[in-house]
């Protein structure tokens, strides 16, 4: 899964209706301005401290980096952008977008000052492992191509997740901050196969043109909460996406927007539709957020 997604992202770019998939920032500003305003409220009831940074975890195109940077801006946030990202490709993307970041492979690179972070759609693309019994189930060759070694109740485990939970927990406990992750999964560790792989929009057989289709599974939110607490971060409840955009007013973002251009009311009414209803991404993506003990309980969190 791991080389799979190594090579898929590095060589292309995957997002939008030409590509594979579309995500929350690709489908409306609205979305990313909502992280950026969460970010910027809680910078301002810190402190609003000069040497904090704006910093991403899997930026795909720039987009939400540059809408939530907009935000961030207005309220007179003027730290640097720092953006880790793996693929060429997508940071050639990203430079468009998001002039004068800074780039990172990992987060352990990112800088030893309070961050203000955001990942959407990253940790679902970190390789997981899976399990029957106390058996990892494997990929081997077969009649006709590849084929999993074995079958029954399966349940999921991501160590590279649940290290860079616990990574960007470190940083933020140490450095002060807080993060908003957004992602698709479940708010408890449950059993069950949940690997897809996604091309041109659909699902698609997964062990079929490996690193040519996207590869992910749902991300265990109690998994990423335990890994970020035991490195001595603050964790949130798990609020579903629709929940969230609503309590941070996306209901007022889009009528200020609609009064702005008329003829975008269509296209605004569908935006949220699509971010909020539970048929939609509205129930199914999930968000958490970190924060150092010292920073408050970001907006949206609150029961
Ligand atoms: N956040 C963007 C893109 C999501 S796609 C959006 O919402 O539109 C996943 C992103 O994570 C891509 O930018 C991909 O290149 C990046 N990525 C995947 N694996 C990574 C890794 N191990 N380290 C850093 N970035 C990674």
């Amino acid at each position: 899964m791991e080389a799979c997604n190594d090579y898929y992202y590095a060589t292309r770019d995957p997002l939008g209706r030409d590509g594979d998939f579309t995500t929350a920032p690709e489908i409306s500003q609205m979305f990313g301005e909502l992280v950026g305003a969460a970010l910027a409220d809680a910078w301002d009831k810190a402190g609003r401290p000069a040497e904090a940074v704006y910093a991403e975890l899997g930026p795909g195109r720039g987009t939400l980096a540059a809408d939530a940077l907009r935000v961030l801006r207005a309220a007179g946030f003027a730290g640097e952008v720092h953006l880790v990202e793996t693929s060429p490709t997508l940071r050639a993307k990203q430079s468009e977008r998001v002039p004068n970041a800074i780039w990172h492979d990992s987060i352990e690179e990112l800088p030893r000052v309070p961050l203000l972070v955001a990942a959407n759609e990253f940790f679902d693309a970190l390789p997981i492992r899976q399990f029957v019994g106390a058996m990892e189930r494997k990929v081997k060759i077969a009649a006709g191509g590849l084929a999993f070694d074995r079958d029954g109740e399966i349940v999921e485990k991501s160590p590279a997740r649940d290290e860079a939970a616990a990574a960007l927990a470190r940083r933020i406990v140490g450095n002060g901050g807080m993060a908003i992750i957004v992602d698709y999964g479940h708010e408890r560790t449950a059993p069950g196969d949940t690997l897809q792989a996604v091309r041109g929009h659909r699902y698609v057989p997964i062990l079929v043109d490996a690193g040519e289709q996207d590869l992910t599974s749902h991300v265990d939110f109690e998994a990423l909460g335990k890994a970020a607490t035991e490195a001595g971060a603050k964790v949130t409840d798990v609020v579903i996406q629709g929940d969230w955009l609503n309590r941070l007013g996306i209901g007022a973002r889009a009528a200020a927007l609609a009064t702005a251009n008329p003829d975008r009311v269509p296209e605004l009414e569908d935006a949220v539709d699509r971010l909020c209803h539970e048929d939609r991404m509205g129930q199914l993506f999930k968000v958490m957020a970190l924060h150092s003990a010292d920073w408050p309980i970001p907006a949206g969190f609150e029961a």
